[in-house]
């Protein structure tokens, strides 16, 4: 039987299947299922995998177009990578130095810096230099090995900033090979102009943005993305911390954005345990993130409600702190654990996954394996795709990654380097090292 593309000969072939397809991601003793196959291949047509299996039966049943030897390499799904502010524009490198000299989060904020002066850089860009600014990173993160990114906006925090930031990850999304999937996040910061009106600012995003970016996209009309509508967000995310969102004020957002039947995600418990992993469990929220601070009885709520814990190793590497949060703890209670970069122009400018795979096993104490079912799978489920991604399992986008590595466990092992060799991207080789 033809096929456009057959990867063949992997030394170790990962499938990372689902629990049963389609039907939510890996927790418990499952999280480190890699569905690790020797000799393997795995055959792709019309941009999807047809089949996974040894190499000697595949070879046999199928005659291909174009074939790729991955003899002494690993062949995995593409990294899915959770959480990102990977649209933004400006810098902080001078910030960065400030922390380094003992500068504290509020003296660099009186100076100016902190989310605002990215939210400031952000509003005075016109789209196009907005895109044109965001660009490099996705490049940076496809040639890292990452296939779908959740992106999120939160450097506008006005209505049409926060819209100029969605058109910009739909345009991206469009035009770039990666897939994005949007997440709105007007509840980042409280804008400075709205400094002492947080509950102002609240009715803002409840009555003008949520309806906005809900709905933005019946106006504009854009083509089908390939893996989804992506018409207007997917997902509402609100940032429940001490000097950003109060556990009442989180609430209410999220309340009112799952009236109208958007996700919901939450930055929680990343300093301080303010009930925001609870709350996430109550709603039926898709993902908590952070869980730096999450005390035993919330890590229970969220294993009961299903949610997935989406862990940040990056920011507290990048913050130059040691409180990471305890995946292991995660894993053992039944919590699903997915990765993400956190990657953002603050605490951790970082487009790679490899790199956070290595700090997870490290200082999450989650296992290889776990780390690899935490960046694809439980990944996609955490960015609403997990039926169409994130495994090598017939009828799912062929995306794929082929490593230089001669075992999995490399993956974690060794860090500073990047191990991808060849990205595949809906069975179009995207990136070859
Ligand atoms: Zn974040």
């Amino acid at each position: 039987m033809p096929v456009d593309l057959l990867i063949h000969n992997a030394a170790q072939l990962l499938t990372v299947p689902g629990p049963v397809p389609g039907l939510g991601p890996q927790r418990g003793a499952a999280q480190r299922e890699i569905g690790l196959l020797e000799d393997g291949t795995v055959a792709v047509a019309e941009g999807r995998i047809v089949a996974v299996g040894p190499t000697a039966d595949l070879r046999q049943r199928f005659s291909a177009r174009e074939s790729i030897d991955a003899t002494g390499q690993v062949v995995l799904p593409g990294f899915v990578d959770a959480h990102t502010h990977a649209v933004f524009a400006g810098e902080r490198a001078g910030e960065f130095e400030q922390r380094l000299a003992g500068a504290s989060y509020l003296e660099i904020m009186a100076a100016g810096g902190g989310i605002m002066s990215t939210v400031r850089a952000t509003r005075a860009a016109s789209l196009e230099q907005l895109i044109a600014e965001s660009r490099p990173r996705l490049d940076a993160m496809l040639a890292h090995g990452t296939t779908t990114a959740e992106v999120k906006t939160g450097y506008g925090l006005n209505t049409a900033d926060e819209l100029k930031m969605l058109s910009a990850i739909r345009r991206l999304n469009e035009e770039h090979p990666l897939d994005l999937i949007p997440t709105f996040l007007g509840a980042h910061a409280v804008p400075s102009e709205y400094a002492g009106r947080a509950d102002e600012y609240v009715d803002l995003i409840i009555q003008e943005m949520l309806p906005a970016v809900s709905d933005q996209g019946s106006a504009v009309g854009s083509p089908q993305s390939a893996i989804c509508n992506l018409q207007s967000a997917i997902f509402c995310d609100v940032f429940c911390e001490e000097g950003a969102f109060t556990l009442a004020q989180s609430r209410r957002i999220l309340e009112a954005a799952k009236r109208l039947g958007l996700g919901l995600k939450i930055h929680a418990d990343e300093f301080t345990a303010l009930g925001g992993a609870a709350l996430a469990a109550e709603l039926g929220a898709t993902s908590a993130d952070h869980l730096a601070a999450t005390p035993e009885e919330d890590l229970r709520r969220l294993a009961a409600a299903g949610t997935i814990a989406v862990l940040l190793p990056g920011t507290t590497f990048g913050l130059g702190q040691t409180h990471y949060a305890d995946a292991r703890r995660m894993v053992e209670r039944g919590v699903p654990v997915a990765l993400g970069s956190d990657l953002n122009p603050g605490t951790c400018w970082c487009e790679s996954m490899p790199f956070i795979i290595a700090l997870a096993c490290r200082y999450l104490r989650l296992t290889p394996a776990e780390a690899i079912v935490a960046a694809t799978l439980n990944a996609a489920y955490a960015s609403g795709v997990g039926d169409r991604v994130g495994s090598l399992e017939v009828g799912k986008q062929a995306d794929i990654i082929i490593l230089a590595l001669p075992d999995y466990r490399h993956l974690a092992y060794r860090f500073g380097s990047n191990p991808v060799q060849t990205v595949i991207k809906a069975g179009r080789v995207v990136v070859q090292h």
